[in-house]
């Protein structure tokens, strides 16, 4: 059974629409790269499953619950999480004082949620006492993907990472995400190197104006672009 299921999703920004129509399913573990032009909607999609933007119509079912219109807490709770574009890393903190403060006020669960962090990501480990800001901007990007892993998500967005990197760097970015999907966790992709994330992904939705334009098996996708 799917891990997210979205039926008929419609979503306005006061009069204009922003997505019309919106249905794919994600099978639980799987990567699914969004790709379409400048304000296609990627970025309300993303905005929209994380309950940043409420849609006006359609359901949103995550792990057979549905999170259509809940508020961004409640759904991280039930397994997703969103990475927004940019670094959500504090520079002056540490490694550890960042995978720390996704977990506050929860010792017990912390300590396990870390152990796990550090195993996926063990670069993480070697420079848990370093300021955060000293750490390259791929590993920046890791550990905010460790950051959001520690609360156990199923499933991440992952909003543009690679933006304004190096190449060097967005292997990185790249090689998280496949530690991450190693672990079990699905990724929702929404990414400028359409080729790279296509070889990273399972499975391709392209949007167009707000619509569904195609989706299909990652592999199918080079010739709809
Ligand atoms: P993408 O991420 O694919 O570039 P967006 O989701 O950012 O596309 O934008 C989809 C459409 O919604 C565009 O027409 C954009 O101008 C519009 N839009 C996005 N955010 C807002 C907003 N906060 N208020 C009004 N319109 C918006
Ligand atoms: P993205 O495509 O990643 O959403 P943009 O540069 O289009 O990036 O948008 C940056 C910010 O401006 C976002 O918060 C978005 O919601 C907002 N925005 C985008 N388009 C519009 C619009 N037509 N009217 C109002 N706000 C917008």
């Amino acid at each position: 059974t799917d891990l997210l299921k979205v039926r008929d999703l419609d979503v306005q920004y006061g009069p204009a629409v922003a997505l019309r129509d919106v249905s794919f399913d994600l099978p639980p573990n799987s990567a699914l790269a969004v790709l379409g032009p400048n304000g296609a909607g990627k970025s309300t999609l993303a905005r929209t499953l994380s309950g940043l933007v409420p849609p006006v119509r359609g359901s949103i079912e995550l792990d057979g619950r549905n999170i259509a219109g809940r508020s961004p807490e409640y759904i991280r709770r039930t397994g997703l999480v969103h990475l927004p574009e940019g670094r959500g890393v504090f520079a002056g903190l540490t490694v550890l004082e960042n995978l720390r403060m996704a977990t506050m006020g929860d010792r017990r669960r912390r300590t396990e949620s870390l152990n796990r962090a550090l195993e996926i990501f063990p670069v993480l480990g070697e420079r848990a006492g370093q300021a955060a800001g000293t750490l390259s901007g791929g590993e920046q990007q890791m550990l905010s993907l460790a950051r959001a892993l520690m609360v156990n998500p199923r499933l991440v967005i992952a909003d543009e990472m690679s933006l304004g990197l190096a190449p060097k760097m967005v292997d990185v970015v790249f090689e998280s995400l496949q530690r991450a999907r190693a672990a079990g966790v699905a990724v929702l992709m929404i990414e400028q190197f359409a080729t790279r994330a296509l070889d990273f992904a399972d499975r391709c939705l392209i949007l167009q104006r707000g619509r569904v334009a195609w989706t299909g098996p990652a592999d199918d996708a080079g010739s709809e672009l």
